[in-house]
């Protein structure tokens, strides 16, 4: 039975990605902790250290990691699993063998995958502080990040997702975007190739504006999902681009 505790929303917001203190919260209110680490992988994070009881991963992103398939996971303490577990396989929403397979492929080189997307992100936003067409870089393992301490506690890297603040708002953004050429333009992330979204008017259109600026997203907001490519050719398009905007 599921029961609704009220939590001071405010609270929990200014704590949402502290994940001891959202596990401890949950476990003094007898509710379960679940945690989506899907930006992260588990290479970068591990909840289930910091108290998470359940975590939740669309495999369509990192895991897949190359646009292919569609895929989900659900992992935790076997009562809380097997649940999800008899749902799925009485509904029929499994994976076919074939996309399975993919999957445990993918897997093989998940670590390898992951160390490089996060070690070129890493690079693009250091590149990229300073840039004169840009307000802010936001990037967990930049030492100008918010949360740097948290996120050094937290992951084993930095993620291979940054956002980029670009000067002059949606109009600017969109000539921008334009100007692309080598990079991806959609709403995925995690895939082998650099992917760049416009999230006010993707991602998060559906927020009000209050919320979507609670969340740190403005009209200039640019999330970069950083690919497999070289680090430099990465930097040039994106560079080039800003400079024609
Ligand atoms: C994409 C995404 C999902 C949904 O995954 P699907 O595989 O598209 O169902 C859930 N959580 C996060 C954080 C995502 O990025």
């Amino acid at each position: 039975m599921i029961k609704l505790i009220k939590f001071r929303t405010l609270e929990i917001l200014r704590n949402i990605r502290k994940l001891k203190w959202l596990a401890d919260l949950s476990h003094t209110n007898n509710a379960i902790l679940a945690v989506d680490n899907c930006f992260a992988t588990p290479i970068v994070q591990k909840p289930v250290l910091f108290g998470a009881d359940l975590i939740i991963h669309s495999a369509t992103k990192f895991i897949d990691g190359q646009g292919r398939v569609l895929g989900g996971l659900i992992l935790g303490k076997k009562e809380l699993t097997s649940p999800v577990y008899d749902f799925l396989r009485r509904t029929g929403s499994s994976l076919s063998p074939f996309n399975a397979w993919i999957l445990s492929k993918s897997l093989e080189t998940l670590d390898l995958r992951v160390e490089r997307h996060c070690k070129n992100a890493l690079e693009l936003a250091e590149r990229f502080q300073g840039h004169e067409k840009i307000n802010a870089v936001r990037y967990p393992f930049l030492p100008t990040h918010d949360q740097f301490d948290l996120a050094k506690k937290q992951m084993k890297l930095g993620g291979g997702l940054l956002t980029i603040e670009v000067k002059g708002g949606q109009a600017a953004c969109f000539k921008f975007i334009n100007q692309i050429r080598l990079l991806s333009i959609t709403a995925n992330l995690g895939d082998t190739r650099t992917i760049i979204t416009h999230p006010a008017t993707t991602t998060h259109s559906k927020l009000s504006e209050e919320d979507r600026l609670n969340a740190g997203i403005t009209d200039g907001t640019i999330r970069i999902s950083v690919g497999l490519e070289h680090v430099d050719d990465i930097y040039d398009d994106i560079n080039q681009a800003l400079n024609h905007a």
